[in-house]
């Protein structure tokens, strides 16, 4: 007798760009058939991928409340009833909700635990999803690729707590974003981290692919330290590139949020 934990099979894993910049993430489990998608930034295009498999979709997986992350709820709740879990501390502001979680709360799609990671700074009730089976991150709106999230509803503490979260998991931890920021977060980087040789040769695949019309993600947590700046507020290249040798990494993060902001 086999568990079946034993026979499990890779998550495919799907990404396509929607709207302007948003990435719809789908994952498909060909053993149970379960199938999710992270966030729902336009319900058709994500129905129409769907169908395109003949998947059906079981779990909707929501980050934050953001129009741009759930303006597809609607029409695939009504589509295919799936579990629609989103954060606890948004529940007023995402319809069709049929579960909430919380920091540290876990549930399971297709025999993998999801771990929930409240991750506040872009919004207040902002969450990840991690599956440790699978070392895969979903990091919403809160880390990008060379960047992190805007602060609309949160402080620099929390947003930089936050990405201290993430910087704990796994280095080859597989990271999905919410957005193709890649390109202009590399513009940015450079200006604050301009000797940093893997961040070179990093932009230089980023063009590559951005070439190519090819998506610059996933990214890994131990890439994302090695080349984005506000992961690496401790580094002494940085500090000094901002006259901030001595300042606490709080302050530099805060700092470099503040810069990218008008950058
Ligand atoms: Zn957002
Ligand atoms: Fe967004």
């Amino acid at each position: 007798m086999v568990a079946s934990g034993d026979v499990m099979t890779s998550l495919m894993i799907e990404q396509f760009i929607c709207r302007q910049d948003n990435f719809a993430v789908i994952l498909h489990d060909p053993l149970s058939g379960e199938t999710a998608s992270i966030d729902a930034p336009d319900g058709d295009r994500i129905a129409a991928h769907l169908d395109l498999g003949v998947w059906r979709l079981t779990h909707l997986l929501i980050t934050h409340h953001h129009p741009d992350h759930v303006a597809g709820v609607p029409a695939l709740s009504q589509a295919y009833s799936p579990k629609v879990i989103g954060p606890a501390d948004e529940a007023d502001k995402i319809s069709d909700l049929t579960g909430t979680v919380s920091d540290g709360d876990t549930f399971e799609f297709a025999g993998r635990t999801v771990h929930t990671i409240s991750t506040p700074g872009h919004t207040a009730g902002h969450v990840c999803f991690y599956i440790p089976d699978e070392q895969l991150l979903f990091a919403g709106d809160t880390l990008f690729a060379l960047g992190c999230g805007r602060l609309f509803e949160g402080s620099p503490q929390d947003m930089f707590t936050s990405l201290n979260r993430l910087a704990e998991l796994p280095d080859e931890t597989r990271v999905y974003c919410g957005h193709e920021y890649t390109q202009s977060n590399a513009k940015f980087a450079v200006t604050v981290d301009p000797d940093n040789p893997a961040l070179a040769d990093r932009i230089k695949d980023i063009a590559g692919l951005r070439e190519k019309g090819l998506p610059t993600l996933p990214t890994t947590i131990g890439f994302e330290k090695r080349t984005n700046p506000f992961m690496r507020t401790g580094n002494p290249a940085i500090r000094k590139q901002l006259g901030m040798q001595n300042a606490s990494d709080l302050e530099v993060f805060t700092e470099l949020r503040r810069r990218k902001d008008s950058f």
